[in-house]
């Protein structure tokens, strides 16, 4: 990433808290900071905070402690760095940039994932101020993802899709291994693909494939069962999230009938993310034909999620969200059918909305795939 892009993004930050009537951003943990800087705090007791003014009323300035100093690539251009050493005090250096940028009663969006602790203090520092979570101003920027952007995730997806496909060809053992093992030979295959990070790997076997969110455990892989495997890691900054269900052995017939409407349901709901359609115009297409095949009750889920810096991100694909699909939308459509205490199949790629239609960025094969035990 070069300066000019992060500047880019600094102006287009600053032109959306004038919209918003945002006089600073006060960006600590979460995406937004990273997304401006390409700085990613430390979660740790000591504050790292980015003061953002609004256009015109002084320099960004990164107030970060001395020790963590060295990691931050300097960007002048774009902010000014204030280490503080430990003995000082964090909470009153940013209020007094505050004061001094925009006054003693501004209107200040935090991020979202800023801790407690550091809110509860500045509130105390700051009392004139009011509060907004920054995301008001940076969830819709951070969403649309421009060229670059797209092409980190789709060596993200890429990366991922290696490993699918890997699971798809039978040379991931399954039965007679706990989900944990499995778990953990997808970890380690998401890094040997070239992560810096892998952020999760569900595997969720048997009537453990019906708990969307199952934690791997002890449980033994059995034959003629249902593996929800879903898992992605971080590449070069940005996500990927990837869901294939695979069989250990020939269906029961129900289950084999559950799977053909999930890919249905996966495919339409890729069709439908068309520029101009709404997020929830998605959600409703790949609900329909899970509904219209009796298992709406089994869809207990959103169909998706935005992507990018961070693994859930805007736009959410979800009934109700009346936001319209624009091009470099890049979000997950991954509908599901659980049957309590059986089985479960869920299906799911990373899309991104383009003037040419929608765009996968997994490619993994979608069809019923029966491993041998
Ligand atoms: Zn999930
Ligand atoms: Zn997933
Ligand atoms: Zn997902």
């Amino acid at each position: 990433m070069k300066a000019a892009q992060f500047a880019a993004r600094l102006a287009r930050a600053q032109e959306a808290m004038g919209h918003a009537g945002v006089d600073a951003l006060l960006l600590s943990l979460g995406a937004d900071m990273p997304w401006l800087t390409g700085y990613v705090a430390m979660p740790l007791e000591r504050l790292t905070m980015l003061v953002v003014p609004a256009a015109g009323r002084g320099e960004p300035t990164l107030v970060v402690p001395e020790l963590e100093a060295p990691r931050v690539v300097p960007l002048p251009e774009v902010f000014d760095l204030k280490p503080w050493a430990e003995t000082e005090d964090p909470i009153s250096i940013v209020t007094s940039l505050v004061d001094k940028c925009v006054g003693n009663s501004p209107t200040l969006a935090i991020s979202d994932r800023a801790w407690a602790i550091f809110v509860l203090r500045l509130q105390a520092t700051l009392p004139g101020a009011r509060w907004r979570p920054a995301s008001e101003v940076t969830a819709p920027l951070r969403a649309v993802k421009d060229e670059a952007e797209v092409e980190a995730l789709a060596k993200a997806s890429a990366a991922a899709d290696r490993v699918a496909d890997a699971l798809l060809a039978g040379e991931i053992a399954l039965v007679g291994r706990s989900e944990r093992d499995v778990s953990v030979e997808i970890t380690q295959r998401l890094l040997a693909e070239g992560n810096e990070k892998a952020n999760f790997a569900i595997v969720g076997s048997g009537p453990n494939s019906a708990s969307p969110h199952h934690a791997p455990g002890e449980r033994t892989i059995g034959p003629g069962e249902a593996v929800v495997c879903d898992f992605g890691g971080t590449l070069a900054g940005y996500c990927s999230d990837i869901t294939r269900t695979v069989l250990t052995g020939p269906p029961p017939g129900e289950l084999r009938r559950i799977y053909e409407v999930v890919e249905e349901a996966q495919a339409v709901g890729v069709r439908a993310a068309q520029v101009g359609e709404l997020c929830s115009a998605v959600d409703d297409a790949a609900r329909r034909v899970i509904t219209e095949a009796g298992y709406g009750p089994y869809f207990v889920h959103r169909t998706g999620h935005g992507i990018g810096l961070e693994e859930h991100e805007d736009p959410y694909i979800v009934a109700g969200n009346s936001e319209v699909l624009v091009p470099g939308h890049a979000f997950s459509v991954e509908p599901g059918v659980y049957v309590p205490g059986r089985y479960g199949v869920r299906i799911e790629d990373i899309v991104v909305a383009t003037a040419a239609g929608p765009r996968a960025l997994n490619v993994a094969d979608h069809a019923l795939t029966v491993l041998d035990a």
